[in-house]
C-alpha cells in the first residue's frame, strides 16, 4: 500500500427531513448566498424548505447554475458576494451547483484573475468562504470532497481543480429529495459513481485488500440497485443506499493508499467541452474502450474485477476479461445509457478537436502510469466510434 494522508472534514447529515437541521449548521449571524440551478430546486419545494429552515438570517439568492457549470455564470456570483457582504454559501442541487459553489467560494477570497484557479489546478487557493450543501442528485461525491469541474465556454475548456480549502462544512443527504429526479439523471448518477470507483480501483494492485473490498462492494451495490432505482423510484431504502454509495465513491475512502487512473474522466471532460454531452455518458463511452485498450497494463485487476464484481469465473484469462468488459457495457445499456461516440453526434472528424484540447490542457500523461498519451487517447476514442 502507498503512503497517504486521510482527512475529510465534511459533516454528513443523512436521512429524511434533515433540511430542518440547517438552523444548527449555518452560523446564526451568517449572510447566506443560496446557490441553485435551473429551477428544479424551486419546483420540487426543496428551496421553500431551505428558506424556512434558515429562519430570519439575511439571504441572497443566485440561480441559473447550469449542468456542466459555466465559469461565465459562476463568476457573476462572486460579484454578488462582494456587493452583499455574504459570509456563507449554501449550495442546493447536484454536482454542478456544488462544484460552482467551490469555485465561487475560492474566487471570492482570491485577489488575482480567477482563471488562475484552473491553470494552477487549485494551487493558488489559500482561503475560501465557508459553504454547506443540500444534495439533490446522488452522483459526483462533490458533497464530501474538495474537487470541482467548471466549463469555460469562451475557452472551450472543462477543467478540474481541487483544494483543501474547498471542502463543504456540512452536506445534507436526504434520499427523499431524489424522488423527483428524471430517469436520465438517476442513470447518469449511477454511471458517474460507478466510473469514480473504477478510476480508483482498476489500477495495478498494491496490496490494499480493504480499499479493494470497499470498492467491490460499492460497484456491486450500483449494479444491483441502479436498475431497481429506475423500476421503483420511490423506494426509500434503494435511494438511501444509492445516495451513500455515490458519496463514498469519491470522498477519499477508497483512494487512500492506491494508484488512481482518472483518464476516462479527463478524456470525457473534453467530449463534454466539445458538445455538452452529459458527463456520465462521456464516461460510459470512454471507459469500456479504455479497459480494452489497457487490458495488458490492467490485466491483473481486470481479472479481479471479473471475479469479485461480476462473478465471472469460467474460461481463460482473456475470455474472462472480455466478459467483464461486456458486462460493464451491458450494465450501462441496462441504465439506458449509450456507449458509442456516434450515439452522441461525435464523428471521426471530431476526434482531432478533442485530442487537441486534451493536449492544450496539459493532459498528456494520463492514467495511473502516466502512459495514456494523446496518441493512446486517440486510439481509445477511435475504438469507441
Ligand atoms: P447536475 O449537473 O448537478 O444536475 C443535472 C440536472 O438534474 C440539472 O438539470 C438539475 O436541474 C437536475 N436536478 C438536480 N436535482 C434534481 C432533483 N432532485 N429533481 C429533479 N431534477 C434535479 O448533475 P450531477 O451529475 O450531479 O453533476 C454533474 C457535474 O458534476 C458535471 O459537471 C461533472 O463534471 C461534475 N463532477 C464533479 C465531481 C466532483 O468530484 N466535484 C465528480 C464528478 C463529476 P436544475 O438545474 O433545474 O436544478
Ligand atoms: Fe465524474
Amino acid at each position: 500500500m502507498n503512503n497517504f494522508d486521510f482527512h475529510n472534514p465534511t459533516r454528513i447529515l443523512f436521512g429524511k427531513g434533515r433540511i430542518d437541521d440547517l438552523d444548527g449548521q449555518v452560523p446564526a449571524d451568517a449572510k447566506v448566498l443560496i446557490l441553485f440551478g435551473g429551477g428544479s430546486a424551486e419546483r420540487t419545494g426543496v428551496l421553500a424548505n431551505v428558506r424556512k429552515a434558515l429562519g430570519d438570517r439575511e439571504v441572497v439568492e443566485f440561480s441559473g447554475i447550469e449542468p456542466n457549470p459555466r465559469y461565465e455564470t459562476a463568476i457573476k456570483a462572486v460579484d454578488v458576494i462582494a456587493e452583499n457582504g455574504v459570509t456563507f454559501i449554501l449550495a442546493v442541487g447536484g454536482g454542478s451547483v456544488i462544484d460552482a459553489a467551490k469555485f465561487i467560494a475560492a474566487a471570492a477570497k482570491y485577489d488575482g484573475d480567477a482563471w488562475d484557479i484552473f491553470t494552477s489546478f487549485g494551487g493558488v487557493i489559500k482561503d475560501a468562504l465557508p459553504f454547506g450543501t443540500v444534495l439533490t442528485l446522488p452522483a459526483t461525491g462533490s458533497e464530501m470532497n474538495t474537487g470541482s469541474v467548471i466549463t469555460h465556454l469562451g475557452k472551450a475548456a472543462k477543467l478540474p481543480f481541487r483544494s483543501p480549502h474547498c471542502a463543504p462544512v456540512f452536506s445534507i443527504l436526504d434520499p427523499e429529495l431524489t424522488y423527483t429526479l428524471p430517469d436520465r439523471q438517476i442513470a447518469n448518477g449511477v454511471a458517474d459513481a460507478f466510473v469514480h470507483v473504477i478510476e480508483q480501483y482498476l489500477t495495478y494492485p498494491v496490496g490494499a485488500p480493504v480499499q479493494d473490498g470497499f470498492s467491490e462492494t460499492l460497484l456491486r451495490t450500483l449494479i444491483d440497485l441502479g436498475p431497481k432505482a429506475l423500476e421503483t423510484p420511490k423506494d426509500y431504502d434503494i435511494r438511501a443506499s444509492l445516495m451513500w454509495t455515490a458519496t463514498l465513491a469519491l470522498n477519499g475512502l477508497i483512494s487512500a493508499g492506491v494508484p488512481q487512473d482518472w483518464a476516462s474522466h479527463m478524456i470525457g471532460h473534453e467530449i463534454t467541452a466539445f458538445n455538452d454531452t452529459d458527463h456520465a455518458r462521456t464516461l460510459a463511452v470512454v471507459l469500456p474502450s479504455l479497459m480494452q485498450d489497457q487490458r495488458e497494463a490492467k490485466r491483473e485487476k481486470l481479472l479481479q474485477y471479473a471475479a469479485n464484481v461480476w462473478d465471472i469465473r469460467e474460461g481463460d484469462d482473456d475470455a474472462r476479461i472480455d466478459a467483464a468488459i461486456k458486462a460493464t457495457v451491458d450494465f450501462f445499456h441496462a441504465m439506458g445509457i449509450d456507449t458509442k461516440l456516434s450515439d452522441y453526434n461525435v464523428g471521426a472528424d471530431d476526434i482531432d478537436t478533442i485530442i487537441n484540447a486534451l493536449t492544450d490542457h496539459g493532459m498528456t500523461e494520463l492514467g495511473e502510469h502516466g502512459k495514456i498519451t494523446p496518441t493512446v487517447a486517440r486510439r481509445i476514442l477511435e475504438a469507441a466510434l
